[in-house]
């Protein structure tokens, strides 16, 4: 089959290299210059299972309300009339009771702990080399009472499967000596052996280059999807910049995108965007530099060492597609990532950066056939696609194929 892949973000890329493997003619339609150049250009870095928690719970509810006033807060919300942002936020709300977080998180932990097994397969299998990290991830909270708090969600994970060691705040800096420096002000944490990280920008493009060099994918980069050409059931092109191109089958992994171009043609698809920021910068000393992948719970923050580099991410903003970004969005970031590793690196070189994540309300990305009889969704990833990438696309390969997928699909498998 010739199988068109809208989109060339780590999502799309991941989809396109399985299904060449499978021996069909796949084509990616890409808006800009090269592979990952949008929400996988520069991500927290996390390849985290850990993080499998979804954010629709009793607890985000009240975080998600504090926000319309709290402008401190790691999670903003920019009020304006937007319909699509009324209705996700009415589904949204709708999935933050303990049962369905609990449903979702189960679902997105099965699929993380899958797609990470993924990734290394596909890195080693391509040679594929990322500033990648396999020595865990910290969770930490400053004070007690969130320690008390956060660690009932990790206990949550850990009897659904995830290995994970709760910390005092001695043994996180025996296992993160570079977090000495704020030792006093952490409380406790969980360690998740698992967790890894790496430069997904990185990946993408060098996957993207293996499927080209060595699977025969076709990359039309600089082309923009205006819409599908459809006929009955069927989606017969895609119509781009460029022309129609014609397929026999597509993918939509457009990220933030997917749902603007998705609900254009009657499909169910409430991806919102949710901007988030980062700041990357160089390593000036290294005995405070951490080399795990962490996340501060109480401040939002997210960090990993990639090589040489700090990347940190904060903030879950509703802005729509705005990705602009200001100096003094990263003031607080810049902040709290100096106070955790003081003396590590000097602000003044921070790579600046603003991303969207493709978000469902209920947090799990959506992967399968919808209303044509040859068109494919793989995309909502939300705040964990770099984890979930890889494992989504072995899946939607499987399912294009009618095969047995090796991962467990109830809860996975996108239908309408
Ligand atoms: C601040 C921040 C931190 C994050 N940290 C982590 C983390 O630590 N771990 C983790 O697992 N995840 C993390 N994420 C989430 C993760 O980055 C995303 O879920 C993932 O990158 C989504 O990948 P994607 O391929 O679906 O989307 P994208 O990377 O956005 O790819 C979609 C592609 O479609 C293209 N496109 C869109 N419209 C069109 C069109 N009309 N025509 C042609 N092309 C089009 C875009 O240009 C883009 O290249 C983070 C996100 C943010 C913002």
């Amino acid at each position: 089959m010739k199988i068109l892949v809208l989109g060339a973000g780590v999502v799309g890329t991941a989809a396109a290299c399985y299904l060449a493997r499978d021996g069909h003619e796949v084509v990616v339609i890409e808006r800009h210059d090269a592979a990952a150049r949008g929400t996988s250009q520069s991500n927290a870095g996390l390849v985290s299972p850990g993080d499998a928690t979804a954010w629709a719970s009793p607890a985000a509810l009240k975080t998600f309300l504090r926000a319309l006033w709290d402008k401190d807060l790691g999670i903003k919300v920019r009020l304006r009339f937007d319909p699509h942002f009324l209705l996700w936020s009415l589904r949204f709300l709708g999935q933050c009771t303990m049962a369905r977080c609990r449903a979702n998180t189960d679902v997105k932990l099965r699929l993380a702990l899958y797609s990470r097994d993924c990734i290394n397969a596909l890195s080693e299998e391509a040679a594929i080399t990322y500033d990648q990290r396999r020595q865990g991830v910290l969770y930490f909270f400053r004070s007690k009472e969130s320690l008390a708090h956060g660690t009932d969600n990790y206990r949550y994970l850990a009897e659904r499967g995830l290995p994970i060691e709760l910390v005092d705040r001695d043994r996180l800096v025996e296992l993160e000596p570079g977090l000495a420096g704020a030792k006093h002000e952490i409380a406790g944490g969980v360690y998740s052996p698992l967790d890894q990280t790496g430069d997904s920008r990185m990946f993408t493009e060098r996957l993207a280059a293996h499927c080209s060099d060595r699977l025969g994918v076709k990359f039309l980069f600089g082309t923009t999807v205006q819409g599908l050409d459809t006929d009955g059931d069927r989606v017969r092109a895609a119509i781009t910049s460029a022309g129609a191109v014609s397929g026999d089958a597509v993918v939509i992994s457009m990220g933030p995108e997917s749902g603007l171009l998705g609900r254009r043609y009657g499909i169910d698809l409430p991806v919102y965007p949710v901007k988030g920021y980062t700041a990357t910068v160089p390593i000036e000393d290294e005995t405070n530099a951490p080399s795990l992948g962490g996340v501060d719970e109480d401040h939002f923050l997210a960090y990993s060492r990639l090589g040489n580099r700090i990347r940190l991410a904060a903030t879950a903003e509703f802005a729509g597609f705005d990705r602009s970004h200001r100096p003094e969005d990263f003031a607080k970031l810049l902040r709290t990532g100096r106070d955790l590793f003081p003396g590590a690196f000097d602000a003044r070189r921070a790579e600046l950066w603003a991303g969207l994540r493709p978000m469902m309300p209920n947090s799990v990305p959506v992967i399968g056939r919808a209303r044509f009889k040859n068109l494919y969704l793989d995309t909502g990833h939300g705040h964990v696609g770099w984890t979930m990438a890889a494992g989504s696309g072995k899946l939607l390969a499987d399912l294009v194929a009618g095969r047995r997928p090796d991962i467990d699909p109830a809860g996975l498998v996108y239908r309408q």
